[in-house]
């Protein structure tokens, strides 16, 4: 019969190849078994499993049927969304406290890779230790529970708001008094874990470790002269940690109960913190740019990608021929030989993704492409895709933002 006629697919078989393709973990399931030249079954141990969002091959023995167990359940494509365990520490012996940056109100990757840290030494010191998040000020954030959150204190109130170093140091040495962790991480970062950190060591009397990047129970392995070599010393209480220093939390839920200094912060302030001031954003060294808009060789009409840069408030950015050809100087060149950037919303704006200029983003948060190609690698990077010629999104983008300017539209939250 027609139907019991083997069939290759060419496409389905190029996709199951391509680890960038977007259905690529589509494809996995159905590359596993596949029927070889000789009519039989072959099964590919290297096409089970599915890639976890840290980067770790993760292989479901139960073959999906645990996901009843584990109060699995269908969302609404279909697709079976697994909720994951719930880790639960009802009495902490011991508190980890970990001083997220919360750059925007939201835990950055670096928050979450420091979260991950918090948890790796509780598993090495062993114990009922609880992972206690210090917040300050307003937040978005809405999955410290999927980030390893067991203890969330949210130091809320307009003195906190802004640049307030001297009351947040204060409000971490009340958390002192009272919960004495048995460590204090903080990312080793401009956003403003590194300043906080160093205050904190000075007011509690502990040496921080800093670019701490391998740490265990025992010992940190820490950055040292820029980066040339490493520096070998026993864990202190502080660590300021590099990025990537841990993997994230991705296999467990965690409760995020709420808990509150029962004493009164008192600090004496002597910094007054009078606001932002606006900057040109092309005059931010494009290493430190938050908000990059990048132009590549699907750019036609320049004066609108400048217009587009400017209304947004962006930093730009431009892809190695876009350099080449004489549209943007050579300084704005993002790539393995031009600058790396670590914008937290990076939009590649007709840039195809080669090799060396996903290089230089590789540390972005929020990649977004704009291509007519919806195979090209940027897409495939991106978090978000608008495929559709250049000029057309960038007029566009254009009219929204001077509409949002001449407050005509809202701000969306
Ligand atoms: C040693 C070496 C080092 C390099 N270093 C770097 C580096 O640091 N940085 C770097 O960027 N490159 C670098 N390159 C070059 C790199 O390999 C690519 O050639 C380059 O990144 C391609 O630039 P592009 O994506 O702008 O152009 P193209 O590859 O030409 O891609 C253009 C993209 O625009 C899209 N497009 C076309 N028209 C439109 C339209 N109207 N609307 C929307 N999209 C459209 C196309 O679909 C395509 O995806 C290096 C190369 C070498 C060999």
């Amino acid at each position: 019969m027609s139907e019991d006629i083997i069939r290759r697919d060419p496409r389905a078989e190029w996709i199951a190849r391509n680890r960038l393709h977007p259905l690529h973990d589509s494809m996995q399931s159905a590359a596993a078994e596949v029927r070889g030249p000789s009519g039989l079954i072959r099964r590919n141990p290297h096409a089970v499993g599915f890639i976890g969002p840290n980067g770790i091959k993760r292989i479901d023995r139960m073959n999906g049927n645990g996901l009843a167990s584990l109060g699995g359940r269908r969302s609404a494509s279909g697709a079976k969304e697994v909720v994951l365990p719930l880790h639960k520490v009802d009495n902490p012996d011991y508190y980890i406290a970990v001083v997220p940056d919360m750059v925007g109100g939201r835990l950055s990757g670096h928050d979450r890779d420091v979260l991950g840290q918090a948890h790796k030494l509780i598993r090495e010191i062993g114990g009922a230790g609880a992972v206690m998040a210090v917040v300050f000020g307003e937040y978005r954030e809405e999955a410290f529970d999927k980030a390893g959150v067991d203890r969330l204190l949210h130091l809320d109130g307009d003195e906190y708001e802004g640049y307030s170093p001297e009351r947040r140091v204060a409000a971490l040495a009340q958390v002192e008094k009272e919960f004495a962790p048995r460590h204090w991480l903080l990312p080793d970062s401009v956003a403003a874990g590194f300043e906080l950190g160093c205050r904190l060591g000075a007011r509690i009397g502990e040496r921080p470790a800093t670019q701490a990047w391998q740490v265990d129970a025992q010992q940190s392995i820490c950055r040292g002269a820029g980066g040339t070599l490493d520096i070998t010393r026993e864990t202190p209480r502080l660590v300021l940690l590099a990025e990537e220093c841990a993997e994230p939390i991705d296999e467990t839920r965690h409760e995020v109960l709420p808990v509150a200094l029962e004493g009164a912060v008192e600090a004496r302030v002597q910094i007054a913190d009078c606001g932002q001031v606006a900057v040109d954003p092309n005059a931010i060294p494009l290493g430190e740019a938050e908000f990059i808009l990048s132009a590549g060789n699907g750019v036609k009409d320049w004066d609108q990608f400048h217009q587009a840069a400017e209304l947004l408030g962006a930093t730009e950015g431009a892809s190695r021929v876009a350099v080449d050809d004489g549209y943007m100087p050579r300084f704005r060149q993002v790539g393995a030989t031009g600058t790396w950037v670590t914008a937290r919303v990076y939009v590649a704006v007709g840039i195809s993704g080669a090799i060396q200029h996903l290089q230089g983003i590789g540390q972005c948060d929020k990649v977004i492409a704009i291509n007519t190609d919806v195979g090209c690698d940027m897409v495939k990077r991106a978090a978000l895709s608008v495929i559709a010629d250049s000029g057309d999104v960038l007029q566009e983008l254009i009219r929204l933002a001077k509409a949002y300017r001449q407050g005509e539209i809202e701000h969306a939250a």
